[in-house]
């Protein structure tokens, strides 16, 4: 190809916003040429390294604007550790069908029991399958709604969380909320009903969310709609961070 020929592609690809293609089409075309590719092969190689590339840089934005506080998956996760827990019930989870379904999931257990863990493996899939993820903690959730109360930027706020298929608030219960935060969280949960999906992990028991959420009207009421169309996840046993450590411990010892 001349000079002025390979300059003018260049800047032909700059312009069209095709940085995969121009970073690889003088590779490809020497392979091409090699392989005695037709025009088609080669255009169509060309073309699905674009795609491709650009299919990942949504998913790593996707991941990143999910703000998951650890990258956490289901090649990490021992199953075995929790029998409470069903595994094909969580992988069949994992294909997303309960986001399209707008229905929750609710992960109850004691501290340590892999909640978080399995609520960021949850939330990944859900990202790879081009959904919009927001992962919050409750408390974080809470101060931030009543700061934007407070700045009259509630309503932005609130249209911002609406926005993503799927929010995950994890932890909630360890908190006890005062009257407005409580009412701004009930908002949050009762917005999405029917609408979009929750999934909520928490150390209580149904029956201690009164604790929460101060009173037995607002709480009946929340878990109501929160329960109507829901996976409950009872995630029990020991703790996965004292039985790694025990098992330190333990080897150390026989050492
Ligand atoms: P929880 O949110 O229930 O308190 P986490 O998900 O934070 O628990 O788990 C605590 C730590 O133990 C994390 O590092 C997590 O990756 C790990 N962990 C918990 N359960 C398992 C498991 N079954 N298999 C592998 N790692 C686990
Ligand atoms: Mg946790």
């Amino acid at each position: 190809m001349s000079d002025s020929c390979h300059m003018l592609l260049r800047s032909n690809l700059k312009q069209l916003r095709l940085p995969a293609m121009l970073a690889e089409f003088e590779k490809l075309a020497r392979e091409a040429g090699a392989a005695n590719e037709t025009y088609e092969q080669f255009l169509l190689r060309l073309t699905e390294l674009e795609v491709t590339t650009r299919a990942n840089n949504a998913l790593q934005a996707r991941i990143r604007q999910a703000g998951f506080p650890v990258h956490k998956d289901f090649d990490t996760f021992d199953f075995t550790a929790v029998p409470s827990v069903s595994k094909p019930k969580v992988l069949e989870l994992a294909r997303g069908e309960w986001i399209e379904h707008r229905s929750n999931i609710c992960l109850i257990g004691s501290p340590g029991t892999g909640k978080t863990h399995v609520a960021t493996a949850l939330g990944l899939a859900a990202c790879r399958q081009g959904k919009r993820v927001r992962f919050v903690t409750a408390a974080s959730l809470v101060t931030r709604l009543e700061e934007a109360q407070k700045q009259y930027q509630l309503d932005r706020l609130l249209a911002q969380l609406d926005r993503a298929d799927l929010l995950i608030c994890d932890e909630l219960g360890y908190l006890s909320l005062g009257r407005g935060g409580a009412e701004l969280l009930f908002r949050v949960f009762a917005d999405r009903y029917e609408r979009r999906s929750l999934l909520v992990t928490s150390n209580l028991p149904f029956s201690e969310w009164g604790q929460v959420f101060q009173g037995e009207r607002m709480t009946a009421a929340l878990l109501d709609r929160l329960t109507h169309r829901c996976h409950i996840i009872e995630m029990n046993g020991e703790s996965f961070r004292f039985r790694e450590s025990m098992k330190g411990k333990r080897g150390k010892k026989a050492e």
